[in-house]
Order: structure tokens, then sequence, then C-alpha cells
């Protein structure tokens, strides 16, 4: 039931300022981040994370968005943590994403709005859909020596 998931802070959340709140907020339902890097990933790079997308009309735009500048990469442990993020994230459209979740408190963008620019949506982050995308996307992001296993207090107080 610990999972391992991976989150990207993606272009836009790093370039607004937005990755301590973010954090934050994963850190105060007491998920422990067991790795953390800032990568700027390119092409060939986003169709290995993207493979489901590739051959989808949005993906061009997605592409130039994840390659538009440096994201961070982070591996986040806890009980049912790809659910769990999941459910914190939101809806991928943030027109439909509830408030208090990420997507519905910090951006606004549209299908539509997105569709008409030929843009992708500015959606602030992504975070893995299954256990098995999970174990498939830190594989891709992360070596293992980039990964850590240590305690936290919430070991203690929230586990
Ligand atoms: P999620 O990130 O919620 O898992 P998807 O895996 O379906 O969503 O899509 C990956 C990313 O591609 C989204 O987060 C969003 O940035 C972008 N995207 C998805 N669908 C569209 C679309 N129809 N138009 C523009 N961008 C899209
Ligand atoms: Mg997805």
């Amino acid at each position: 039931m610990i999972e391992r998931t991976l989150v990207l802070l993606k272009p836009d959340a790093v370039q607004r300022g937005l990755i301590g709140e973010i954090i934050t907020r994963f850190e105060k339902v007491g998920l422990k981040m067991v790795g953390m890097k800032m990568v700027w990933v390119d092409r060939d790079f986003s169709k290995k994370h993207y493979k489901d997308h590739v051959e989808k009309g949005f993906y061009k735009g997605l592409e130039d968005f994840i390659v538009e500048g440096p994201l961070l990469a982070l591996a986040v442990e806890g009980i049912h943590a790809v659910e769990l993020i999941r459910k914190m994230v939101g809806s991928t459209e943030p027109r439909k994403a509830l408030p208090g979740t990420i997507r519905g408190d910090f951006a606004q963008h549209s299908y539509e709005y997105a569709d008409k620019k030929g843009i992708a949506i500015k959606n602030l982050i992504h975070a893995s859909d299954t256990a098995e995308n999970a174990k498939r996307e830190l594989e891709l992001w992360f070596k293992k020596e980039e990964m850590h296993s240590y305690k936290t207090l919430s070991e203690t107080h929230v586990f």
C-alpha cells in the first residue's frame, strides 16, 4: 500500500514560482519526498515520457510546452500515493478542476482556449495515473541511486 509515484512540476509551475507552494501541499499531507531534480528535457525524452499521447492531436503542443523550460521532477512516497496525488492535482482541464485542488486553485485554462491557441493545456503538474505507469515513469526519470529511503516524523505520527 505504500507506493512511490512520479510528479513533474511543469515549466509553467517553475516559471510562475509555484513549486514551493505545491511541494508544501504534499508535505502537509504527510507525503515523503524521496527524489527531486530540475531537468530541462528534450523532444526525444518527451516522446518517451508521453509515449501514449504521441499520436494524439494535442501532442505537438504538449511537447512544445514540456520542453520550453526546466521542470522539477519529484519521486514521492506515501499510502496509496498514486491515487492521493491525482486527487490533490485535480482534473486535467483547470476549468473543471475543483477548488482545493492544485489545478483548480492555481490555473484557469480550458480545452476550448488551448485548442483555439493551438497550445497544450497549461495545468502546472503531471502525476502518474496508475501504479504501473508510476513504476515505468520513475524508472525513466530517476536512477536507483537518485531515490532515497529514510524515516520521517510522518512515519511516527501519520502512518
Ligand atoms: P493528465 O496530465 O491529467 O494525466 P493526460 O495524460 O490526458 O492528462 O494529458 C497529458 C497532458 O497533455 C495534460 O496534462 C495537458 O497538459 C495536455 N493535454 C491533454 N489533453 C489535451 C487537449 N485536448 N488539448 C491540449 N492539451 C491537452
Ligand atoms: Mg496522464
